[in-house]
């Protein structure tokens, strides 16, 4: 559906989930996809599938609240890629589940590191390098809790609250130069993510707070981050685009 032929893209959490859906229409779409997760055997895997269909993808280990590593990934892109074109910062992770009052200080430090201080670092090293391609675009993966509130999971709530704000400023600051940057607000989806955290009940119960009928797929979220990556979205930058079900529509 889309074209990216001749991009290179990084993908972060790219071993499971969400991060796994986006590096595969990557890839099947053309790009030379560094699938990188903290998580060196899911990276692996995932590039062996890639490749077994045909297309291009290198792993690369890093942990995304690591600036260093996150640095040495971006220029692995660039020695691996020729340069930098795409890039989506998807790694995160959910977090204790406590009220403000109980909330426990190392949960609180590691989640903002993840997801928020992780998003930071990514853009920090990847828009230099996307202004020495010549333009780029990024996609930041907040979540329905970048515009609202979910009880016992304030860490995650105000982590991917920043990410909208960094985002909205990252694209004021370089659109002006070639690089459109975007962040996704998923609903609930069906990952490991999810799974790793919930039980059967407590998932039926998310699925009954969409609209639609349904938590989402991994690939619904796919379809619209590349949607954005894409040259079709060429007037699209500093926005904040949901994928929920109608989730926040109530
Ligand atoms: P997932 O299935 O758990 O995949 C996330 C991947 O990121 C995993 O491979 C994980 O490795 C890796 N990771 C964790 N910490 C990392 C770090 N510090 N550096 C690099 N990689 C790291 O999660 P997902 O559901 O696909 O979530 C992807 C993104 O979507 C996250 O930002 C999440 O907040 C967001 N999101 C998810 C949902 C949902 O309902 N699933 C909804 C809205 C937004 P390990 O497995 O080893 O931890």
């Amino acid at each position: 559906m889309f074209d990216f032929e001749g991009k290179t893209a990084i993908v972060t959490g790219a071993g499971s989930g969400i991060g796994e859906a986006i590096a595969l229409e990557l890839a099947a779409s053309g790009a030379f996809v560094v699938v990188s997760d903290v998580d060196e055997h899911a990276a692996n895997r995932v590039v062996a599938t890639i490749m077994d269909r045909g297309k291009r993808a290198a792993g690369f280990a890093a942990d995304v609240s690591d600036p260093d590593a996150v640095e040495r990934m971006v220029k692995f892109a660039e020695a691996e890629g020729g340069a930098l074109h795409l890039a989506v910062n998807n790694a995160g992770i959910g977090g204790p589940q406590r009220p403000v009052g109980e909330y426990p200080l190392d949960g609180w430090r590691q989640v903002i590191d993840v997801n928020l201080h992780g998003v930071f670092y990514g853009m920090r090293y990847q828009i230099p390098a996307m202004e020495r391609a010549g333009g780029g675009a990024i996609v930041n993966i907040s979540s329905i809790l970048g515009s609202v509130g979910f009880a016992n999971a304030s860490a995650y709530v105000a982590a991917k609250h920043g990410v909208v704000g960094l985002t909205k400023t990252a694209a004021m600051e370089y659109s002006a130069n070639g690089i459109r940057i975007n962040s996704v607000g998923p609903g609930f989806i069906e990952t490991p993510l999810l799974a790793k955290n919930l039980d059967q009940e407590a998932l039926d119960g998310l699925a009954s707070l969409h609209p639609i009928g349904r938590i989402g797929t991994s690939e619904e979220v796919s379809a619209l981050t590349c949607f954005l990556l894409s040259d079709r979205a060429s007037f699209i930058s500093g926005s904040y685009h949901l994928v929920d079900g109608a989730y926040t529509a109530q």
